[in-house]
């Protein structure tokens, strides 16, 4: 039997405009959708006729397991992340689950615009320069090792974006975070909080590290704290590159 493919596909962070056109052929290839509801509810359109598996949230590896059945019986499978597949998405989880049946199969990773670079073009041009991107979510990661990585990346002035800040049962890690900061960048280096960026329901705030806590912060939210150079102007947060104009 002939064996299909699997792609994992990064959508973007939400409007089909945002999608690559990649990732548009990849799913009209594919017989099978395999994905988290909300992120199939994003492609609804693209559906017709297709066999979709949705799952729950934090069902993972079994999502990858489905899609390599599947393409094992001959069907072109697409599994689905959000922004990038490549970044908290499913592309390393697919990829581990087929080293580890020892499958050979095709899988083609489709990048996608991951939340930081869509929030940032919102927020203006926040990210030019040399930047960290952190994950607040200690559910995979010890959070002394989440500590390090805040801590050396506000040391070396990097611009830092935090996917997963806050969740209703994880409250302190982004508190926490802020003290960190804190103790390398000044209380009023300019901070953008975008909340589903590039979706219909999109919301911008920019504020310093003094005041973060005081916007909202949820699962939908991503947070970019500039570096010592960072500036607002007319709505707009800068990083400069060092260009003299
Ligand atoms: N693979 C995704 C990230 C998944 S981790 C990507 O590349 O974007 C989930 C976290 O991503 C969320 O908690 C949030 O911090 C961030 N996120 C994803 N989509 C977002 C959006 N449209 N707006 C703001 N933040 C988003």
């Amino acid at each position: 039997m002939n064996k299909g493919k699997i792609y994992v596909v990064g959508l973007g962070p939400g409007s089909y405009e945002h999608m690559s056109h990649r990732a548009k052929k990849a799913i009209e290839d594919s017989q099978v959708i395999v994905g988290y509801k909300t992120y199939i509810d994003l492609i609804k359109d693209l559906l017709h006729e297709k066999e979709v598996i949705d799952s729950g949230m934090r069902k993972e590896v079994e999502r990858c397991n489905i899609t390599l059945d599947e393409a094992l019986k001959g069907k072109n499978v697409s599994i689905i992340s959000s922004g990038d597949a490549g970044i908290y998405g499913m592309a390393g989880i697919m990829l581990e689950v087929v080293n580890e049946k020892d499958e050979d199969i095709e899988v083609e990773v489709v990048p996608g615009i991951t939340a930081s670079n869509a929030a940032a073009s919102t927020l203006g041009a926040p990210i030019m320069h040399d930047s960290a991107v952190i994950s607040l979510s200690d559910l995979l990661t010890d959070w002394e090792l989440i500590k390090k990585r805040i801590e050396c990346a506000s040391m070396g002035d990097f611009v830092i974006s935090l996917y997963n800040p806050k969740s209703k049962g994880r409250i302190h890690q982004i508190e926490e975070a802020r003290e960190i900061m804190l103790k390398y960048k000044s209380p009023d280096t300019p901070v953008g909080i975008v909340r589903n960026a590039k979706r219909e329901e999109e919301e911008v705030f920019i504020t310093d590290l003094e005041h973060m806590l005081s916007y909202p912060i949820d699962m939908l939210t991503v947070v970019i704290i500039g570096n010592q150079k960072t500036y607002v102007k007319n709505g707009k947060m800068i990083t400069p590159r060092g260009y003299v104009l």
